[in-house]
């Protein structure tokens, strides 16, 4: 599991979390993290928007 220490999670939809951090180039990113082990799916994106859609459009392969 990649250290996510930099992660804040600010929202949580099923089981993505949603949270804000900083990219090497300081802009903040809102990326969505899908909590179960073994789905490992993540992806970052330019808004909080973006990454609510992402979040509850994902399918998880995990149950
Ligand atoms: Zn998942």
């Amino acid at each position: 599991m990649p250290a996510r220490d930099f992660f804040h999670s600010v929202m949580r939809i099923g089981p993505v979390q949603i949270g804000t951090h900083r990219d090497r180039h300081g802009q903040t990113k809102h990326a969505a993290v899908c909590s179960n082990d073994g789905c490992g799916w993540s992806a970052d994106y330019t808004s909080q928007s973006a990454a609510q859609l992402a979040a509850r459009t994902h399918r998880c392969k995990v149950r």
